[in-house]
């Protein structure tokens, strides 16, 4: 395969200046031109040859085979402004129905063998907020899991919520069932600015929970978001210094998404409210926040987490973003075994209607191509901000380093890479930038290995989209 010729086609783009990132500035006034991946020589396979799909996938195994098990809880009892998510109000019975219908999941899931030869290394329930489930439903949900699936002795089991309606019923409830690992959807403790993106609780009552929480064995981890509509440096800061004094395990610190669907994104499309907030002024909030918090001593586990605690890595992420199969259960997720990646059936009736019929609901599966190995490994490592070539290469036996040369030097004079030994380390102003260079990274190395696109896949990047949009990815 002769890689470079392949890749010469990258570098004589008429784009390459923009794509790769032009700074005129100094950092960090950097600019993308924002450029849409969509995986390439990817195959779609209708959801009727699930048989057959489940099958392969099985002989596909590698050994040992590390896994993780989604749940999806897609029930909300708030409106946040910025949410796009899918979500549903939660009526009772409802989500009684539900549950009962994602415990015979797990079941499926069994009576198909896919826990036969893998161990389970991360659990993660999300949504919407699981904490709309009653503590018998958690209880009975993780008494199943506990039962069929093939947990590893050190598995990490967390349980994504937002803290408005957690209490200690439901808390305790998980920790008897083995949730090890809290994650709550905190934002700002700000009261006001909370109660501007529509979370009605005060400061008082959440540090109240926190701290009563943070008493338990368990890890507690909470995401934080800047750039949120009128929120001041000062205001991150303070949110900053919060969490550690609580003594939080971890904290995600994520940009605010305005979405288009979103009661914030329609308010700011039709002039009713402003943002603020440059891409210039989002850099600085971010790379002064990292700062703060490496100052502070805690471990920057990825572009987006940092850890306080020894004991907290962030398992179920990482291992998302490098590719680990997922097992997903509920409606509208996506998950993935070895090649073959699937989504679920959006809609809660649908779903249940296919799981009393003894079927896993999934919509469609798309089988990646054969670099797929590499292409998650190297993904992983751009999540992570650390990049080593000679690990990628050991996965499929391509000349990377050398073949980027260009694009990573490039990155080293603009302050978004430095080189340490055999590794690139993303700065802070580079993590701020890590999905741009992830892109581009993914871009250039299926360049590497495919060449220039065909005009029949230009127009079937859609394809690869909604695909991108299947993994359940904070
Ligand atoms: S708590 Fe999460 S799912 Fe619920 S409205 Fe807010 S952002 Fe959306």
């Amino acid at each position: 395969m002769d890689y470079q010729r392949n890749i010469e086609g990258f570098y004589q783009r008429p784009d390459y200046e923009e794509i790769t990132g032009i700074c005129d500035g100094g950092l960090p006034g950097i600019r993308f031109k924002q450029e849409v991946y969509a995986a390439r020589h990817t195959q779609v396979i209708p959801a009727q040859m699930a048989d057959t799909v489940w099958k392969l996938a099985e002989k596909e195994l590698r050994y040992p085979q590390e896994a993780c098990l989604y749940l999806h809880i897609p029930f909300c009892n708030l409106r946040c402004t910025y949410c796009g998510f899918y979500k549903d109000k939660a009526e009772e019975n409802v989500i009684a129905e539900y549950s009962r219908r994602l415990i015979r999941e797990i079941s499926l899931w069994q009576e198909q063998g896919v826990f036969r030869k893998r161990s389970v290394k991360a659990v993660f329930f999300g949504g919407g907020t699981p904490s709309v489930l009653s503590p018998s439903q958690i209880t009975q949900i993780l008494k199943e899991i506990n039962n069929k699936a093939s947990l590893a002795d050190d598995c990490e089991v967390t349980f994504e919520s937002s803290i408005f309606d957690m209490d200690e019923e439901k808390f305790e409830a998980c920790l008897k069932g083995g949730v090890n690992r809290f994650s709550f959807g905190i934002q700002t403790f700000d009261t006001n600015l909370r109660r501007s993106i529509g979370r009605p609780d005060t400061q008082e009552t959440i540090l109240k929970k926190l701290e009563l929480f943070a008493h338990s064995n368990a890890r507690i981890i909470i995401d934080l978001i800047y750039g949120l509509p009128k929120q001041t440096l000062q205001q991150l800061l303070h949110d900053l210094q919060i969490a550690l004094r609580i003594g939080v395990s971890g904290l995600d610190l994520y940009k605010l998404q305005i979405l288009p669907g979103s009661a914030l994104g329609k308010s700011i499309a039709g002039k009713r409210e402003g943002y603020g907030f440059t891409t210039v002024q989002l850099a600085n909030m971010f790379v002064r926040a990292a700062q703060f918090l490496q100052e502070k001593g805690s471990s920057r586990l990825s572009c987006c987490h940092w850890a306080m605690t020894s004991t907290e890595e962030s398992r179920y992420n990482t291992m998302v973003k490098r590719g680990a199969d997922i097992i997903a259960c509920g409606c509208g997720c996506g998950g993935g075994l070895g090649p073959y990646k699937f989504m679920k059936l959006p809609g809660i009736m649908p779903y249940m209607q296919a799981i009393d019929q003894n079927r896993v609901p999934v919509m469609a599966f798309h089988k990646q191509s054969e670099a797929y190995r590499l292409l998650d490994a190297l993904n992983g490592q751009a999540d992570r901000g650390i990049l080593d070539f000679k690990k990628l290469e050991m996965v499929h036996p391509i000349p990377l380093e050398r073949l980027l040369e260009p694009v990573l030097e490039k990155w080293i004079r603009q302050g978004l890479l430095v080189k340490r030994d055999q590794l690139y380390d993303m700065t802070q102003e580079g993590a701020f930038w890590y999905r741009n260079l992830a892109r581009v990274l993914l871009i250039m190395t299926e360049s590497a290995l495919f060449g220039e696109m065909t005009d029949e896949e230009k127009a079937d990047g859609s394809k690869g989209m909604a695909m991108a949009q299947m993994k359940n990815m904070k």
